[in-house]
């Protein structure tokens, strides 16, 4: 049908109809809105055919590129047996194979799959099966999260209330639980003044006096494993979650991995924890599962902490907890189209080169004048501009520098979305050498463009 509208009444309907998320929308009614048609490998098209690169992978969840052969057909495949059926109560096919298949690649220790069906949701079951967990292991008074400042665990209501934003979150704080928040390592401004590596990583200290102090309350810490994505990205240093994740063992407090945005490869591993040896009580994961394709969540947890779930029907220790949606199977047949190439190409020890090339060409981003600091994780990468470098001063909110950016960027071809004053490339995992010096050419001249002139 949308191809029937003309462009001018596609935009003037979007305005009259739409809300668009995380979008100041009296800026959005005066603006001309983007509208995309279709996609291609790393690029999108815009229904006027102009191509742009998809320079955040469609935020942060495309691994393979758009239209990619093989999920295409496997969802097409799945759409000629069955679009969905429920998942209370009944199975579905490729939500059992994924299963399997996400146990197989997740970190050691995690395998029991619950499905949901976006990032939020997959941390909102983490927080309810954590509390639930104590509650029916004759641990009752264990019933509170420790979270850290800075952090960003989606929107719902619980994982806001896990959440260290405040310029998403403190809205919302009369309506959220208390939960116990620590300092995270922000280490471009640290909050005790030091410089890593002298600090010796001082701040883990708050962490440590806090479990020891309130573990007997405490069910679950929840932490984004290395890198903090919705906050700019703050990588912390090395070995840092690492320690979090051995304290929490120490102190009886289960440790939840929010690997949302870490996922499937970004990091340059499947998971972040791999990159530190960790094995979470509880993954989240969503986002990149479906190599972008349909919204789908899992939570991964122990066998142990299934177990406590288990018993006579009669005891309630059911969990009582599930969405419409859950193990959808054409999100399913798309995850494990995604997860089949993982394997058959061997991703992950193919992205070496990509993040060394990443990495090199972000060295010349040192030399503009408002680059405050570059951060990168894998394909994540953070460029955090400011007012002043020696001072390291943002820029006042209504100078709107990245939007600027954003927009400078657009006209040239390439779609990112800044997160504050931080400029974020996340290209998906299979973006040629090519498009990668592209994506570095654009956003260079696009930042100094809209900071040195
Ligand atoms: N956790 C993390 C670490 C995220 O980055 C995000 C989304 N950016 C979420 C949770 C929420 O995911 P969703 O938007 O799918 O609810």
């Amino acid at each position: 049908m949308s191809e029937n509208l003309g462009n001018e009444e596609l935009a003037r309907l979007d305005k009259q109809f739409i809300w668009h998320p995380f979008t100041q929308m009296a800026g959005w009614l005066a603006d001309e809105p983007l509208i995309i048609a279709a996609g291609e490998g790393s690029y999108l098209i815009d229904v006027k055919g102009r191509r742009y690169l998809d320079g955040v992978s469609s935020l942060w969840v495309n691994v393979f590129g758009h239209r990619r052969a093989e999920i295409d057909r496997a969802v097409t495949d799945q759409l000629s047996r069955i679009a969905h059926s429920t998942f209370l109560g009944l199975s579905n096919v490729p939500a059992i194979r994924l299963a399997k298949e996400l146990v197989a690649v997740a970190p050691k220790g995690l395998d029991k799959v619950f499905y949901s069906d976006n990032g939020s949701t997959a941390v909102e079951v983490a927080l309810k099966m954590a509390f639930q967990f104590w509650q029916q292991t004759g641990n009752i008074r264990k019933t509170r999260f420790i979270s850290f400042a800075n952090g960003y665990h989606g929107d719902t209501l619980g994982s806001v209330s896990v959440g260290g934003i405040d310029l998403f979150h403190k809205t919302y704080r009369p309506l959220l639980f208390n939960s116990i928040k620590v300092n995270s390592p922000y280490c471009y401004r640290c909050h005790l003044g030091k410089t890593y590596p002298a600090c010796d990583m001082a701040c883990l200290s708050e962490v440590e006096e806090t479990m020891a102090k309130h573990q007997g309350e405490m069910a679950a810490i929840v932490i984004e494993p290395l890198i903090q994505g919705a906050a700019g990205m703050l990588t912390f240093p090395p070995g840092y979650t690492k320690k979090v994740r051995d304290l929490a063992a120490e102190n009886g407090i289960l440790f939840i991995a929010d690997e949302v945005a870490t996922g499937f490869g970004r990091t340059g591993a499947m998971f972040a924890c791999d990159l530190e040896g960790i094995e979470p009580d509880l993954m989240a994961v969503a986002k990149g599962i479906t190599g972008g394709y349909l919204p789908l969540a899992a939570t991964l947890t122990t066998r142990k902490v299934f177990d406590a779930f288990c018993g006579e029907y009669r005891e309630q220790k059911t969990f009582f907890h599930g969405h419409t949606y859950t193990a959808n199977p054409l999100a399913c047949a798309a995850a494990l189209a995604s997860l089949e190439i993982f394997r058959k190409e061997n991703v992950i020890a193919g992205l070496g080169e990509k993040v060394a090339f990443l990495k090199n060409g972000l060295t010349c981003f040192r030399d503009l004048n408002h680059t405050g600091d570059i951060r990168q994780l894998g394909l994540m990468v953070g460029i955090e501009l400011v007012a002043d470098r020696k001072t390291r001063e943002p820029y006042p909110i209504e100078a709107m520098t990245a939007v600027r950016v954003v927009k400078e960027a657009r006209k040239n071809g390439l779609i990112i979305r800044p997160l504050g004053d931080v400029m974020v490339l996340m290209p998906p995992l299979s973006i040629g050498f090519k498009e990668l010096g592209k994506l570095l050419d654009i956003t260079y001249n696009a930042i100094r463009k809209v900071t040195e002139t």
